[in-house]
């Protein structure tokens, strides 16, 4: 029997696009192919699970709109059958800090651009920083941008699992397997083969496979600037820091937030590489190297902080602009995208899977026109400009 649909990778976008497909066309056949239903090493799970207005892009603002609307109700938006009441979101906002004075021109600017598109984003004064924050250290500031709602972090788990239920209550089927080739037929993707199963015939592929999307496209030959990028994330015991109310803290060098009474907190690293896909060792020695230092120096009450926990993620990272790659495939017009989120996927999973399923369905953009985010730009070398890369 042929597929409608085959989605390689059931993580959070490809099952967002199960989800919206079934949605907007019942009875469609969707077959998502995932080799690993426990999800203990795609990007969803490891996620710090956050949302936020300010991008410095409107498009990424637009998917930012629809996301937090969806997030934020989203029982009532994927219905009963997704059986999650709720993705407690917590809204504490995104706190953005720069000590370059030029900065808090650029900072207004999109700021005016994040209101027009909807959002409620401020910019601060160092004094209006410390007035509502005063734990913060805020002497060598020049200025902050703040997302005083709309923005936080919710449950990314029951986020997956909500767009899975509803997926298959509306007839999505998600199969254990490893997708591993592909078969074509001109510039149509005919069928994917599945390890053990062998060839599925299929109408549309979508590629799903977050950090492996490259491999993907290696089986037939062609090239996708992702790779996977580790990031070790450090959750911190701060005896002296209690702030439930604290933003996610943007700075120079780390980013934090509150959870549960603790503290997430993690870094880029300068070696910044890419890694094999299935390498989870953690980089222990960026606390002590990077992130301490720069942490207590902003905010002096994590005088004394121990590590808990820590786990490796990967970012699906796009060498070429770090954003998301979406849409048909030029060369092979039967195989969309969903690729290169670099660290801001799972709050786009919403916008970005009822766009794929619309274009799917209907042969175009719908609701956002995600144009700007195709695969064109890629193949002419002009990186799409993002500033808010974290
Ligand atoms: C440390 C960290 C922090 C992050 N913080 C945020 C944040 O705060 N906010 C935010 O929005 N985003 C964040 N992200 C990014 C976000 O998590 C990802 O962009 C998003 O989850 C990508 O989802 P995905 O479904 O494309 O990929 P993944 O979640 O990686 O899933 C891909 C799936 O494809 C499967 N797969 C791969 N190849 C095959 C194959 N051949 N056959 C079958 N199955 C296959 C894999 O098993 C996997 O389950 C963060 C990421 C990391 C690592």
């Amino acid at each position: 029997m042929t597929e409608d649909v085959i989605i390689i990778g059931g993580a959070v976008m490809g099952a967002s696009a199960a989800y919206w497909l079934t949605r907007m066309a019942p009875g469609l056949r969707v077959l998502v192919v995932e080799q690993d239903p426990s999800y203990a090493q795609a990007a969803t799970a490891l996620s710090v699970a956050s949302v936020r207005q300010q991008f410095s892009d409107p498009t990424n603002v637009k998917i930012s709109r629809f996301g937090i609307d969806f997030i934020r109700n989203f029982s009532e938006n994927i219905g009963p059958s997704g059986d999650v009441p709720s993705l407690g979101l917590q809204e504490n906002g995104y706190l953005f800090l720069t000590t370059d004075p030029a900065q808090r021109q650029v900072m207004e600017e999109l700021a005016a651009m994040q209101r027009a598109c909807g959002a409620a984003t401020e910019v601060w004064s160092a004094d209006q920083v410390k007035a509502r924050f005063p734990w913060i250290e805020t002497s060598d500031l020049a200025a902050g941008s703040f997302g005083p709602r709309d923005e936080g972090w919710f449950d990314n788990m029951g986020l997956l699992a909500g767009f899975r239920n509803a997926a298959r209550a509306q007839g999505a089927r998600f199969e254990t397997g490893r997708a591993i080739g592909l078969a074509v037929n001109g510039d149509r993707i005919t069928g994917v083969e599945i390890e053990g199963r062998g060839l599925v015939p299929c109408g549309s592929v979508v590629n799903a496979a977050g950090t492996r999307g490259a491999a993907v496209l290696r089986w037939v030959g062609l090239d996708l600037p992702v790779e996977p990028r580790k990031r070790t994330v450090f959750v911190i015991n701060a005896p002296n820091a209690r702030h439930p109310d604290a933003p996610l803290l943007i700075d120079r060098g780390f980013y934090l937030r509150p959870e549960r009474g603790q503290w997430i907190t993690a870094t880029v690293p300068h070696e910044d590489h890419a890694c094999d896909a299935s390498d989870f060792e953690p980089d222990l020695h960026l606390f002590e190297d990077v992130i301490w230092e720069q942490l207590y120096a902003r905010c002096p009450g994590f005088d004394a902080v121990k590590v808990v926990r820590h786990w490796v993620g990967h970012y699906d990272y796009n060498t070429l602009d770090q954003n998301a790659i979406l849409g048909p495939h030029p060369a092979l017009p039967n195989l969309f995208l969903m690729n290169g989120f670099s660290g801001h996927g799972l709050q786009q999973s919403p916008a970005v899977g009822r766009g794929i399923a619309e274009h799917i369905l209907s042969g175009g953009w719908q609701s956002i026109d995600l144009s700007e985010l195709s695969f064109d730009r890629v193949a002419q070398g002009k990186p799409m400009v993002e500033r808010a890369i974290v």
